[in-house]
């Protein structure tokens, strides 16, 4: 009984939790601006009603009874698990003071706002006091959250958790090890053709086509639903209703497409949790007050990185469906083949802009990000140093010279927001997607799938070893139990070496 009610507790959490995410998709999707200011506020008493239920006293009572009443199975049940998971979150909460907290909010809601100015005036210096004041606040947060070797690591652990510094650093070196001699080489050979992705492909047309790939994809529409959105981004209100958007370039096809792929790889992980997980902890991110069924930020995009990049560019796929994209373009690709097609959504070219990077060049944006925002945790870099910093290795990484700081180090939207240490997951996403998608494809009926554009062995690969089992395993016990390894570079690295050496010939 003591459990029961412990469990419907948990569902209350992740009801508030839940309805957060809906008010958050309203905002971004249907709110017109005047609606900004309450909104914001609406959310932020969501976020403590949901903090203060599951750190209350009657829920700490529930908890005691829970485990009492659980000891007696192993440690791996459901019932210990979820009861440990919640033990953890309280734990955390209670150790964060409830006025940095409120601090780190204020700032955050202050910060988006100087941040879109500073950044349309590429001026750094105006951002300059809000990103000191940022790493300040995150410095302290990373004291009470405790840490034992970084302070990084303690902000790196509400995303990534069990991610350190001292894990990421021979995992940046075998991908700078095996991916800058190849972007060396393929900067001086000829280019593949991308003319015909820029002619005008109509609005609608690219969003049902996109759809239309995203449902054979397993994205199941009865519980799903597409939008366009400024930043692409997928949400869910429980597995049953779990929505993606996408943008609309209409002389650049591929942005809504691959936007779409990538969008509806999230929204499998969140649409194939097992069931019986609904409103439970093991669909909760307890720590980040985020109603979730993937186990990490970085397991989250290795679904999205694996149905866009490795099942969405690849040969197979085009040479399965270019003739489906034909017929939804009627006349725009009647000059163009599957081969001249797959190797023009491939085309590498550096930029400046990590939201537009192509699939050889993204991790170096992330590296750069990661490396610069531990170095301001440490205090070994200094806020005004930064600008100097990030157009050193953009020089390095990818032989750019950053212009302005527009395109440079106001880029990105994150560090307005008050948060630090939410980078890494993009890469370990790319890491962890090559490892899945090189086991998932030794499975003969996954690979003969794959061939005919039939892609539920695929998915049915993916349920069994991610999605099916939300929050339940670590996102390294999920790895191990999937492929027998930890995160392993190799097979991702092997991936973009064998595609890009066939397609630029080098
Ligand atoms: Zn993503």
């Amino acid at each position: 009984m003591g459990y029961a009610a412990f469990l419907e507790r948990m569902g209350e959490v992740n009801d508030l939790l839940n309805a957060k995410s809906i008010l958050n998709w309203d905002a971004r999707v249907m709110m017109p601006p005047g609606g900004a200011e309450t909104r914001a506020k609406q959310l932020a008493t969501l976020s403590v009603l949901a903090r203060d239920h599951l750190v209350a006293d009657r829920t700490r009572h529930l908890l005691d009874e829970a485990e009492a009443e659980t000891q007696g199975l192993p440690p791996e049940s459901i019932e210990r698990v979820m009861c440990a998971q919640v033990r953890e979150a309280i734990d955390y909460h209670l150790r964060i003071p409830a006025d940095l907290q409120q601090r780190r909010a204020e700032l955050g809601s202050i910060g988006q706002d100087v941040w879109a100015k500073a950044r349309a005036a590429s001026d750094f210096a105006a951002f300059a006091p809000i990103l000191e004041e940022t790493v300040a606040l995150n410095r302290e947060m990373a004291e009470h959250i405790g840490y034992d070797a970084h302070p990084y690591d303690a902000l790196m652990h509400r995303f990534e958790p069990g991610e350190t510094v001292a894990t990421l650093k021979p995992l940046f070196q075998s991908l700078r090890d095996g991916l800058l001699p190849l972007l060396r080489r393929i900067a001086e050979a000829p280019p593949p053709r991308i003319d015909f992705l820029q002619r005008p492909f109509p609005k609608e047309a690219q969003l049902a086509f996109g759809l239309k790939m995203a449902a054979k994809l397993g994205y199941d529409l009865s519980r799903g639903r597409l939008d366009t959105t400024v930043h692409p981004f997928e949400v869910s209100f429980t597995r049953q209703d779990v929505r993606i958007t996408t943008r609309i370039n209409e002389n650049w096809m591929p942005m809504s497409l691959f936007g779409c792929l990538h969008e509806a790889g999230h929204a499998l992980y969140e649409q194939y949790a097992d069931p019986a997980f609904t409103r439970t902890p093991l669909a909760t991110d307890l720590i980040g007050l985020y109603a979730v069924n993937g186990v990490s930020f970085g397991a989250h995009e290795s679904q999205s990185r694996l149905f866009e990049n490795h099942v969405g560019r690849s040969r197979a796929f085009w040479e399965a469906n270019f003739g489906e994209a034909r017929a939804a373009f009627p006349g725009l690709l009647d000059d163009i083949d599957a081969e001249i097609f797959w190797r023009g959504v491939n085309r590498v070219s550096p930029g400046f802009i990590r939201v537009e990077a192509d699939e050889l060049t993204y991790d170096f944006h992330i590296m750069l990000r990661v490396d610069i925002e531990s170095a301001l945790i440490d205090g070994s870099l200094r806020v005004s140093e930064l600008p100097e910093a990030w157009n050193a290795k953009i020089r390095e990484y990818l032989g750019l010279e950053v212009p302005n700081d527009r395109l440079g180090v106001l880029q990105d939207v994150h560090w307005s927001s008050g948060q630090i240490g939410t980078f890494c997951n993009y890469t370990i996403g790319n890491v962890m997607a090559g490892q899945l998608y090189g086991t998932a494809v030794r499975e003969p009926s996954v690979a003969a799938g794959l061939a005919v554009a039939d892609y539920a062995p695929l998915l049915g690969w993916m349920t069994g070893h991610v999605h099916r089992h939300g929050r339940r395993h670590s996102r390294d016990e999920l790895l191990v139990q999937a492929t027998g390894r930890r995160l392993d570079p190799a097979p991702y690295v092997a991936h973009l070496q064998n595609k890009y050496s066939e397609i630029y010939g080098v």
